[in-house]
């Protein structure tokens, strides 16, 4: 999970895939010794406006106020979010070219509107991304289609889902733009650390040399997975909405990612999953999955196994411990993930970086690393309203849609498909937390324990007996087995009373903001 500073390199290669922003303060100048790296993208940094601590600062490194590594979704918005509010920024990231992958493909409504806050909204243009209206809910052959409550926002605003590499592409172009942002290629390898304080970062670049860049440094990185196909050219039972499958053992998703193509994500629950290699994926997929999807897209998802091309990706989730490391700072899923069933991870990275944005916009200098680090920790209060809720509802939510061999279990599954299907408030309220539309924890537990209520109150019906009593106290006690661990594991005080956590309170010692770029 997360790992604090002075880890060995072997940790960042566990950490792949994830990102890691790391925020250093000003005491990095004149430590860092380059040697001439291939900047893939350097642009002169305006003025320094920190003195040089002195040493041998090669020529145009001097006043980097902030070095992110790792431009996916997290690292990408952040360059381009400090950069456009005067940093210097210098990104590391290990693959420049266009990301190839199965993860992060739907942006909910919530995640655009950060992405609006950010000035990052035409990033999801000119790449075919096509906008998301709501969720299609299949079970045992009903569905029932729950549309998110956009009414009172503008007409724009809506889920949108794209290829993931389309849209990284972007976000990274939009960061190198500016003048005070340096994109580079290098895999960062290890952490430089001076007395319990993170200084820089150990990076090989494209051609294999080794360099140092000193300046703190914090890395990190559930057994289930999920399996990636796309499916062309073919017709989705409700158009622009994703569509989730409550099949058994765990449920199935659809979303469109271009005009001609369709994601398919399949659960595969467990460590061990059928292997592509040897056909076996292939022939779970046709003998247990087929026969649980929509007649309208049998077709296409069949050809899309027989044409081969399987990916796996394993599904994390990593409650958000705080490290507070003096000059160093996690972001993205290197600091918290969460089942990606909901498609909430990019909404969640993008919604702390506009908290940190906030926290960082009114400091001149990032000089002192200890102070900056006291009062950098409000950020875990202050993101954990939006965040807790999105990573709670992805965890609860996947453990109720998944199958089970306890009655009381497949009771709260039906009853949550069935309170869905109420619409009005009933819908309409599970999918604004959903969309990060409104993403309130109590408005999350008050809709669970309700779901858990109604499943106990259609027991009850017509007459209750014994057993059906039996079961819907099990069920009740199942609901809290689900979402009690996750509530503690994000922090009940921080969840839901955030301003009695004196960090919340936390004020900057230095508040003279530093001068926006033209
Ligand atoms: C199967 C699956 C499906 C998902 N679907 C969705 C979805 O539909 N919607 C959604 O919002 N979220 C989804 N998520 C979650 C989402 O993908 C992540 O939350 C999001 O990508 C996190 O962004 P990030 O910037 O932290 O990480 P990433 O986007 O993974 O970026 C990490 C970057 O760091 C670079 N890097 C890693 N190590 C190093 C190193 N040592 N040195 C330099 N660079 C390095 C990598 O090359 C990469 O570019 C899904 C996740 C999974 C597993």
């Amino acid at each position: 999970m997360a790992v604090a500073a002075g880890v060995g390199p072997q940790l960042f290669g566990i950490a792949a895939a994830t990102v890691l922003a790391v925020v250093f303060l000003a005491t990095v100048l004149g430590r860092r010794r380059r040697r001439g790296a291939p900047v893939v993208k350097r642009k002169t940094a305006p003025e320094a406006d920190c003195a040089a601590a002195g040493g041998d600062v090669a020529a145009g490194d001097a006043g980097t106020d902030v070095i992110i590594v790792g431009a996916g979704v997290a690292g990408s918005a952040l360059a381009y979010t400090l950069g456009k509010d005067g940093r210097r920024v210098h990104v590391i990231e290990r693959d420049l070219t266009e990301p190839d992958r199965i993860v992060g493909e739907l942006l909910q409504p919530g995640g655009y509107l950060k992405l609006i806050e950010l000035g990052l909204q035409d990033c999801v243009e000119e790449i075919d991304a096509q906008r998301v209206l709501g969720y299609a809910l299949f079970k045992d052959g009903k569905n029932t289609k729950l549309s998110y409550p956009l009414e009172k926002f503008h007409s724009d605003v809506a889920g949108r889902s794209f290829h993931n590499g389309r849209f990284i592409q972007r976000m990274r172009q939009k960061a190198a733009s500016l003048p005070n942002v340096q994109l580079e290629q290098g895999t960062v390898t290890s952490l430089l650390e001076e007395n319990g304080t993170v200084k820089g970062v150990q990076y090989k670049t494209k051609s294999g040399e080794e360099l140092k860049a000193y300046a703190p440094l914090t890395i990190v990185d559930v057994p289930s997975c999920f399996v990636g196909l796309v499916l062309e050219n073919c017709q989705l039972p409700h158009p622009n909405h994703g569509h989730v499958i409550l099949a058994n053992p765990s449920p199935i998703l659809f979303y469109p990612i271009s005009s001609t193509e369709v994601r398919c994500l399949v659960d595969v629950p467990g460590q061990k999953v059928p292997s592509i290699a040897s056909g076996e994926m292939a022939n779970y997929l046709k003998t247990v999955v087929a026969p649980q999807i929509p007649p309208e897209i049998y077709d296409s998802f069949v050809a899309a196994i027989d044409k081969g091309s399987i990916r796996t990706m394993p599904n994390r989730s990593m409650p958000a411990a705080p490290h507070p490391t003096p000059g160093a700072l996690l972001m993205g899923d290197a600091f918290n993930m969460r089942h990606p069933l909901t498609g909430g991870g990019m909404t969640v990275a993008l919604s702390d970086i506009v908290v940190l944005r906030n926290l960082l916009k009114p400091l001149r200098n990032l000089h002192d690393a200890s102070s900056l680090c006291s009062y950098l920790e409000s950020f875990y209060t202050l993101r954990k309203p939006v965040a807790s809720t999105i990573n709670t509802l992805a965890g609860a939510l996947y453990k109720v849609f998944s199958a089970s061999p306890d009655q009381a279990r497949n009771e709260m599954r039906q009853a949550c498909f069935d309170y869905l299907s109420l619409g009005g408030v009933f819908s309409n309220g599970p999918i604004a937390l959903l969309s990060g539309l409104n993403p309130r924890p109590l408005s999350l537990v008050a809709h669970f324990f309700a779901v858990a209520i109604y499943g106990v109150g259609r027991l009850m019906l017509p007459l209750p007996s014994p057993k059906r009593m039996w079961i819907g106290a099990r069920l009740i006690s199942g609901a809290c087995g689900i979402i009690l661990p996750i509530i503690k594991a994000e922090g009940v005080r921080q969840m839901f009373f955030p301003v009695t956590v004196p960090a919340y309170y936390r004020a900057p010692k230095d508040k003279t903001a530093p001068a926006p770029l033209a």
